[in-house]
């Protein structure tokens, strides 16, 4: 990515292993996130451009000496994050902070939207994968690198649980995902609060029973309507702008808990002081999805859940500069790379 709006595919020189804990991957699957839209809509011009794509799955071309528990060869899923997986944080299952991780597409790491990819610490960040290439799997396991473990600790920060009404704020695939893990979690009732009718649609497939399309206080109004006057127990917030904060701050009900997962786009939490009467719990944050992807596994290997359907546009390479286009136009949700 050169500047907002300008993704170029450009040949880099090939990654190659470095450090003998590195593994490099060549990727097979990769994804446009929402999180590459904010650089797509403001960013600077840099001369150099920057490296882009963190959600991938690819196969093991070649290892450094010391790693241990991934072969050439073995199909692995990699977290949006690098982490080493044995620092105090990581053995906290907060791999987000790990004293010796990082991103992918700084310092000299290969981006995720490319044909392959240094992956440092790799015992601790890859996940070998025990299905073929090609499987028809594919799209739900790629989920597993960010958007599916973002919306399982969007629900976990809600306290989503059985007997709960959960309140989903946003339909993009974050939401959509978040609502897939308040249903696996055993919320009663799954409000989402979204607009466009594919999305909806998704929702209520995932397991949202009611749709709230208003905005603003209207949307407040609607879902305290559904719930009694009291709003919800768990409300995730998928989107993390203002307005989308707000609302999930005042659609919560006293003794409730929001889960903030999307990347705050203000300095300041609001509602100070209803959220203090209200005695709320306001957590979440990035998403140590490297904790949840042995969890998450199996529903997807055994098809209890499929988050791979909010992928509505699939391509080759060439195609990710019209996928970021497609993405910030609203005209896809999710768009999946085939290499
Ligand atoms: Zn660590």
């Amino acid at each position: 990515m050169y500047a907002a709006g300008d993704v170029r595919i450009e040949n880099v020189p090939d990654a190659r292993l470095i450090e003998p804990n590195d593994a490099l991957v060549t990727v097979t699957r990769a994804a446009i996130c929402g999180s590459d839209l904010w650089p797509y809509r403001t960013m600077e011009h840099s001369d150099g451009g920057r490296r882009m794509g963190h959600e991938f799955i690819g196969v093991v071309e070649a290892v450094g000496a010391d790693v241990r528990t991934v072969k050439a060869g073995d199909l692995v899923v990699s977290p949006f994050l690098w982490s080493d997986g044995t620092c105090v944080f990581c053995r906290e299952g907060l791999h987000t902070s790990c004293l010796h991780g990082g991103r992918y597409g700084f310092d000299d790491v290969d981006g995720g939207q490319g044909e392959a990819v240094r992956v440092p610490q790799a015992d601790g960040t890859l996940v070998v994968l025990p299905v073929g290439r090609d499987d028809a799997l594919m799209p739900s396991l790629l989920t597993l690198s960010d958007v599916m473990g973002t919306g399982h600790h969007a629900a976990l920060a809600a306290e989503t649980g059985p007997g709960k009404t959960a309140a989903v704020v946003g339909d993009g695939a974050v939401g959509l995902c978040g609502v897939i893990a308040a249903k696996r979690l055993g919320a009663e009732r799954i409000i989402i609060l979204g607009r466009h009718p594919d999305r909806i649609a998704l929702a209520t497939a995932f397991g949202a029973t009611d749709v709230v399309s208003e905005r603003g206080d209207e949307a407040v109004e609607r879902v305290r309507e559904l719930t009694g006057g009291f709003g919800a127990h768990s409300v995730l917030e998928c989107v993390g702008l203002a307005g989308s904060t707000r609302t999930a701050l005042e659609i919560a009900r006293p003794g409730g808990a929001i889960g903030r997962v999307g990347l705050p786009q203000e300095e300041v939490i609001p509602e100070a002081l209803p959220t203090f009467f209200g005695n709320l719990t306001i957590s979440g944050g990035p998403a140590p999805v490297r904790a949840y992807i042995e969890e998450l596994l199996p529903d997807v290997l055994e098809g209890r859940i499929e988050p791979g359907r909010v992928f509505d546009r699939v391509g080759p390479l060439d195609e990710v500069p019209d996928g970021y286009r497609a993405m910030n136009e609203r005209g896809a949700i999710k768009a999946l790379i085939e290499f």
